[in-house]
């Protein structure tokens, strides 16, 4: 993006400046609450509008705050003191989500909205917001064989109706809040996230939670079969958590990126049929697939080119698909059979 504004060098953050993060009780932010912790950050406010008791990970040690981060005065509460604001907080979910709940998805805008303003006004010093891959051009995406969506790829514009069109608007905020007012804000188009600690059922997981679950529930019903959505043939690659929050770090701590969206995905492309034999192959099955060509599929392939990120930060996500998927399928075996024993299943 054209900028005239020069950028000035900040103090490096401290171990107690506080970093503040929305969407906490959910996958992404929770686990980036936990990365901080693990850095040795002190001073960690993690915020989200679900009950503490629905939280996948609630670290101790970290001030959690039930709020809803669409109104204006909470937003003024979370971000109050705070020097750096990790944004991660919004209505979604895998693609029975997204394609069913346009008006949810597009009501995120909220957030953004009213976060930015008061982070700003807070005088916060850095200002991250979780995009999506959902950005992109839809017209590139309709053949299985595609070319990875680089960072241009965005405009023309033509979105994912509802949760495309929110996010490329509130990357807009991201970005005018840096050219009129100052505040450094980074930007990262996230491609499809998974691992532990993260949604795996109740319809808005998204595909290697739910095939993990559909693998496992199957085994432990003896049944033989599965049922997949789409035809199998779409394909996507999958970042590993531990990538992402990684990635959201080294994004939202260099000033060559203020303002400028940026991949963070895997570029891994797989089918969703190469997607369950892994899943199978962990598990130890084989399944006979029936393919529900009725359930939402999205867009036909989709993958993150990261020459871009690779430039900038010399890294880009790396963790082999298969390591990630076992990691992945254990954590959902135990949720799934701590349910069975009628045991809470997050933490
Ligand atoms: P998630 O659903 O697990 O977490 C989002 C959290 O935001 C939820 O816990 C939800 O309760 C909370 N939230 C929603 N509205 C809120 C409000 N008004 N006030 C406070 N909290 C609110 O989703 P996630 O996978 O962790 O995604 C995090 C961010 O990354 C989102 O912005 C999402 O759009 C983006 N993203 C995720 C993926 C992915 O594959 N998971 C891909 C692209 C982009």
């Amino acid at each position: 993006m054209q900028t005239k504004r020069l950028v000035e060098k900040d103090a490096p953050l401290k171990k107690d400046d506080l970093i503040v993060i929305t969407g906490a009780g959910g996958f992404i932010a929770g686990n980036l609450a936990k990365y901080f912790l693990k850095q040795g950050f002190t001073r960690i406010r993690a915020v989200d509008k679900k009950p503490l008791y629905e939280w996948y990970l609630r670290s101790p040690g970290v001030e959690s705050l039930c709020l809803d981060v669409s109104q204006e005065k909470n937003c003024r509460r979370v971000c109050e003191g705070a020097v750096e604001v990790y944004n991660l907080a919004a209505d979604m979910g895998g693609m029975g989500f997204i394609e069913r709940f346009r008006i949810e998805c597009l009501r995120s805008i909220l957030i953004n909205t009213h976060m930015i303003e008061a982070a700003c006004r807070a005088g916060a010093r850095r200002y991250f917001f979780s995009s999506s891959a959902c950005a992109y051009n839809t017209t590139l995406q309709q053949d299985p064989n595609v070319r990875a969506l680089k960072e241009s790829d965005a405009y023309p514009a033509m979105a994912e109706r509802g949760y495309g069109w929110e996010k490329l608007m509130s990357e807009m905020f991201c970005q005018e809040y840096w050219a009129e007012r100052g505040m450094k804000t980074f930007i990262a188009r996230f491609h499809n996230v998974y691992g532990p600690h993260g949604t795996w059922d109740g319809g808005r997981e998204k595909a290697p939670a739910a095939l993990c679950r559909k693998v496992i529930a199957a085994l432990d019903a003896g049944q033989k079969e599965i049922m997949v959505w789409g035809d199998g043939t779409a394909t996507r690659s999958f970042m590993f958590i531990d990538d992402c929050v990684k990635g959201i770090d080294m994004i939202t701590h260099c000033d060559e990126l203020i303002a400028t969206p940026i991949n963070l995905g895997s570029s891994e492309l797989v089918s969703v049929n190469e997607l369950l034999s892994k899943i199978e192959k962990i598990a130890g099955t084989k399944l006979k697939r029936n393919y529900d060509l009725t359930a939402p599929r999205g867009v036909a392939g989709r993958n993150s080119d990261n020459t871009f990120i690779k430039q900038i930060l010399g890294w880009e996500p790396n963790t082999p698909l298969d390591q990630g998927l076992a990691a992945t399928y254990k954590w959902i075996k135990e949720q799934y059979e701590k349910r069975k024993q009628g045991k809470r299943v997050v933490e």
